[in-house]
């Protein structure tokens, strides 16, 4: 008899919140039950006509399907360098301080795997993305360590109270999924600071950068001095360019974090392919100063008048949560447990994320993405009424 066992890392892995959801959708998908899916996080909006365009071209070159490497091509790392200085005035050296990811998830699951030993302490935002504790950390062999994100913090770190300063890395994402949470150049001038008196490795995922409402220009940590002897930030043209399926994103910071990252990323993966790239390179190139292409902000109007709507209609239903000023969430208190409360609206139709899949913190709240047309919202809004 075979005795096949999964490795202890894995073992100790939950299983894949959304993977989980998607099933219970295609259960009911195939019973004939329409669904309104306000759960995952991934753009009902078709990637802009300059994107499918550029797509087919770069594609259509003969030169663009050999092997790209592991740090990405030289072009894209400058094209990076040239608009992290466009759009935050900050300077990455795009030879040493730039790397292609495909996709800022592998990105965030590899920095660990590239700096955390067994046994050592990373500390993880609650709620948050469940890649940091789970393909960061544990598969790393290291110990997640909560810090709670709590609302009368404004979802922001308590940093005082992190007893924790043995840590060896932090993760932080603001904009932040799942709450909508921002914050403003002096709190992250006091995130940086604790990275460094504390010498922990910040890992800043910044993949919502572009998606702010009413002038709000989410910041970079590399606007804050000293961010670049202790931090590492992921960008990804996914939420941006409505192009998650495509595979493209970027870290930039400390030349030995890049090169940490680098040398684990050359034993996994060879980049993400020539010709997405060269797309990738045309997209950051559209931008205006620190101003995203008109269709992008087109885009961004969307989100902003979805949330509107959303949270007009669940406060007359009696749900407290409010517009946020970024992200494409809405995160919103329910009655009771977050699972039953999300299984109810399953059995009409209406598929949410329970904020307890975000960690234990996250109980309490369910998490709305607004990544379908206003009239689906609308007829979700209806659903949830009648219950
Ligand atoms: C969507 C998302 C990402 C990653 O997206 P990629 O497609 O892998 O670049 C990273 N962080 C957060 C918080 C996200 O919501």
């Amino acid at each position: 008899m075979f005795k096949i066992d999964l490795s202890d890392r894995v073992k100790q892995l939950p299983p894949y919140l959304f993977a989980e959801i998607e099933r219970i959708v295609q259960q009911k998908k195939r019973t004939g039950n329409n669904i309104i899916s306000l759960s995952i996080g991934d753009p009902d909006l078709p990637p802009p006509p300059f994107i499918l365009n550029w797509l087919s071209e770069e594609a259509a070159n003969p030169d663009n399907h050999n092997y790209s490497s592991s740090k990405g091509e030289t072009r894209f790392r400058d094209a990076v360098s040239t608009w992290m200085d466009d759009r935050f005035k900050v300077h990455i050296n795009g030879e040493a301080e730039a790397c292609a990811l495909m996709g800022s998830k592998e990105g965030l699951s590899n920095i660990a795997r590239a700096f955390v030993n067994p046994g050592d302490k990373v500390l993880v935002p609650n709620p948050s993305y469940p890649v940091y504790a789970n393909g960061g950390v544990l598969l790393s062999g290291g110990v997640p360590i909560s810090i709670p994100l709590l609302k009368e913090n404004n979802f922001l770190p308590d940093l005082d109270s992190i007893s924790s300063s043995n840590a060896k890395m932090i993760f932080l994402n603001y904009p932040n999924n799942p709450t909508g949470a921002i914050l403003d150049k002096k709190f992250l001038k006091q995130i940086v600071d604790f990275a460094l008196a504390n010498n922990i490795i910040l890992c800043y995922d910044n993949a919502y950068s572009e998606i702010t409402f009413n002038g709000y220009k989410a910041p970079s940590i590399f606007e804050i001095k000293g961010a670049k002897d202790i931090g590492i930030e992921f960008h990804s043209l996914s939420k941006t360019f409505n192009m998650t399926g495509d595979r493209i994103a970027f870290a930039v910071g400390n030349e030995q974090l890049i090169s940490g990252l680098v040398k684990v990323k050359s034993q996994i993966d060879s980049g993400p392919s020539k010709y997405i790239q060269r797309v990738a390179i045309r997209a950051l190139q559209k931008y205006k100063g620190s101003d995203p292409p008109k269709y992008i902000q087109k885009n961004i109007s969307v989100y902003q008048r979805r949330a509107e709507v959303l949270v007009t209609r669940l406060q007359n239903i009696g749900l407290e949560c409010t517009v946020p000023q970024a992200t494409f969430y809405v995160w919103v208190k329910c009655k009771g447990a977050s699972m039953d409360f999300a299984r109810k609206l399953i059995d009409v139709g209406v598929i949410v994320t329970p904020g307890v899949g975000f960690g234990e913190w996250g109980e309490g709240y369910i998490r709305f993405a607004l990544t379908r047309p206003i009239k689906d919202i609308e007829e979700a809004c209806r659903r949830i009424e009648q219950l």
